[in-house]
Order: C-alpha cells, then sequence, then structure tokens
C-alpha cells in the first residue's frame, strides 16, 4: 500500500510539473521599455525596435516589450530613475547622461581620447568593463548592457576655423558632458542646448560651434549649410548607448527568457554599430555632393595637446575623489594601452600602409 501510494503521489508529481512547466512555457512575459529618443528616432530608436522584435521571435511570442519614447514619458533624461523605481521595466539611453546624478555613470558610455568602439567592446567584454559596470548599475538596483555604438562621433561644425588655442577663448560651444568640462578648461564656454534649437542658435551665432554625432544623424540637422568646417573628433570616439533593466524583474523571467533578452539586446547594440558606420559612410557622400564648401579639418596639435592635457588632469581630481572611479580610470587605460599597441599595427597599419 505504501508503495502504490508513493507511486500515485509520484504520479500526481510529475503531472503536475508537467502542467506547470507547460503552463509557464505559454505565459507571455510584457515589459514596459522607456527610451531617450523621439519617436521613430533614426538609428538610436531603430537598436531599440530591433531588440525588441527579435526578442519577441526568438521566445516565440512569449516576451512582448512595450516601447515608450520621450513624448509619452516626458522624461528623456529621467530613464535611470523610472527603471530604478519600476515604473518602467527597462530602459534604452545613454550612461553618461546620468553622471549629475552618478558621477561613475560616465565612463560607460564614451571618454576623450579614450578607446574606439572596437576597442571598447573589447573592453567590455574581455577586459574586465561589463563587471564593472554591473558592480555600478547593481547598487541601483539596475543591470546594465552596451546597446549600440556611433563609433567616432565629429567633433563638430565651426562657423569660424580654429588656429590657435587663443581661438578657444570664449568660444561658445554646444558640447554636453565630460567633453564640456575638458573644453572649459581652456576658456571655452560649453552650453547645452534642446536639439530642436540648435540650428536656429548656430544660424544665429547665439553659439560657434556644436557637435552632434556625425553624418548618420547630423545630415537631418542640416548643420552644414550654415557652418562649413567639420572638425574631426576628440570627445566621443565610441558612444556607446544602454540598454538597462531592473534587475528584480530581470530576474523574475523565467531563465530561457533571460537568455533571449540578452542574446536580442547583444545582437541589437552590434546592428546599430554597423548601421551607423554606414549610414555615416551613405550620409557624408550626400553631403558633400550637396555641399562640396564643407572643409574637414583637424584640431592644431597645440589645442588637442592642451585637451588631452586637461583631460588627464580632470580625470586625475576624478580618480583621487572616488575609489570606484580610481579603479574604472585605471581598467580604462590599462586595457587602451595594451590594446592601442594592436590597432597600430592591425587595422590602422593597414589603413596606413594600403593608402594610395
Ligand atoms: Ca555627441
Amino acid at each position: 500500500m505504501l508503495k502504490s501510494l508513493f507511486k500515485n503521489t509520484l504520479v500526481a508529481a510529475v503531472v503536475m510539473a508537467t502542467s506547470v512547466n507547460a503552463f509557464a512555457a505559454d505565459k507571455v512575459y510584457r515589459l514596459k521599455l522607456a527610451e531617450s529618443w523621439g519617436p521613430n528616432f533614426p538609428v538610436f530608436g531603430d537598436s531599440v525596435k530591433n531588440m525588441v522584435k527579435m526578442a519577441e521571435e526568438m521566445s516565440n511570442g512569449r516576451l512582448k516589450i512595450r516601447v515608450d519614447s520621450a513624448n509619452k514619458h516626458k522624461s528623456a533624461f529621467g530613464v535611470f530613475d523610472m527603471v530604478k523605481s519600476g515604473q518602467y521595466d527597462m530602459g534604452h539611453s545613454a550612461s553618461y547622461y546620468y553622471k549629475g546624478k552618478v558621477p561613475n555613470t560616465m565612463y560607460f558610455t564614451t571618454m576623450p581620447f579614450g578607446m574606439t568602439a572596437m576597442e571598447q567592446y573589447a573592453w567590455f567584454q574581455y577586459g574586465g568593463g561589463q563587471d564593472l559596470m554591473d558592480e555600478l548599475y547593481a547598487q541601483h538596483n539596475l543591470v546594465a548592457f552596451p546597446g549600440g555604438n556611433t563609433g567616432v562621433q565629429m567633433g563638430g561644425w565651426f562657423r569660424k576655423e580654429i588656429n590657435s588655442l587663443e581661438d578657444l577663448k570664449n568660444l561658445k560651444m554646444r558640447i554636453p558632458g565630460f567633453a564640456g568640462e575638458v573644453l572649459a578648461k581652456l576658456g571655452a564656454t560649453p552650453v547645452n542646448i534642446p536639439p530642436g534649437e540648435l540650428y536656429t542658435a548656430l544660424e544665429r551665432n547665439t553659439i560657434d560651434a556644436l557637435e552632434w554625432v556625425g553624418p548618420s544623424l547630423d545630415l537631418r540637422m542640416g548643420f552644414h549649410k550654415i557652418a562649413p568646417f567639420y572638425y574631426m573628433g576628440w570627445h566621443e570616439p565610441a558612444t556607446e548607448l544602454m540598454f538597462i533593466i531592473n534587475k528584480k524583474k530581470m530576474e523574475k523571467l523565467p531563465a530561457d527568457l533571460q537568455a533571449i533578452l540578452k542574446v536580442a539586446m547583444h545582437k541589437a547594440s552590434y546592428d546599430m554599430y554597423v548601421q551607423s558606420y554606414a549610414s555615416s559612410a551613405e550620409n557624408w557622400a550626400e553631403m558633400t555632393s550637396e555641399y562640396p564648401n564643407i572643409q574637414v579639418k583637424t584640431f592644431p596639435p597645440e589645442v588637442l595637446t592642451a585637451l588631452k592635457k586637461a583631460n588627464d588632469d580632470i580625470l586625475a581630481e576624478k580618480a583621487a575623489d572616488d575609489e570606484m572611479a580610481a579603479r574604472i580610470i585605471k581598467s580604462q587605460q590599462d586595457y587602451l594601452k595594451l590594446v592601442r599597441v594592436w590597432t597600430d599595427i592591425s587595422e590602422f597599419g593597414y589603413i596606413q600602409s594600403t593608402k594610395e
């Protein structure tokens, strides 16, 4: 009798386990994502759409993610807080937007004179970058992942040439974030102006220069029509966006859906890097054929040397003030030293030695 009781209990347990599994396999999990961008924002917004579509397809419809753009949630720079609090499950934004709130977030987007996109991806995945990002974001009940890269951003559109350090004095430039701090050390005045007002500000000389992204997103802004000098970049060599997820909400998903979500984010970030590259090439061809007078410039060596020194001085101050900042900065600088030697003799060496 004992034996048959055991047998029946076992059968019941198996039946129950099977039905629970069947239930879990059918259950649809719905997540809400807040993005920092407006609706149908090219490239950045495409990365989100791409991720959502892949997650739904790979999960056979069990993972559905609703995307709210900035016009809906009205808080383009509040994504960090909205996901931390659980108002949204996920977000797509840029880590450095939150440096005013959590200073160490700024290291996970791009740094002036720092790594290129490929070097930085190597750092994230094989050089300890993701571990540091995990450590920082876990303090806020968040998990963050790379969310797509713009590649090297251009140094910006200038109405007048920059020939010396003197030309930076009192230069009013839209250049947000850490790079603005660096430029301010050399006497320039960094200003932040909403994207929709930038063209008019430049046209009316409210500002002398601005940086935005690169041809992929600059073309539609039209700055090339009013500022002929397009300077090469120094300040954002590899701007990486991020996906963030509320850690508790992530842990509540079944393991297979967590894995699907990670793969979708990973693939979407890679796709955005490729898309940025492709649309920059196409848009640059279009810009230069319509406006052949655009002049591509590099900043004079004395300007770049001074910018680099100001950059290093500020980083040293930040490292002295904050233990975690010191670890992140050291990790990035050590990795750059390691990886750049390879870049020099591989990609860079190849381009230089085969150039006609
Ligand atoms: Ca920029």
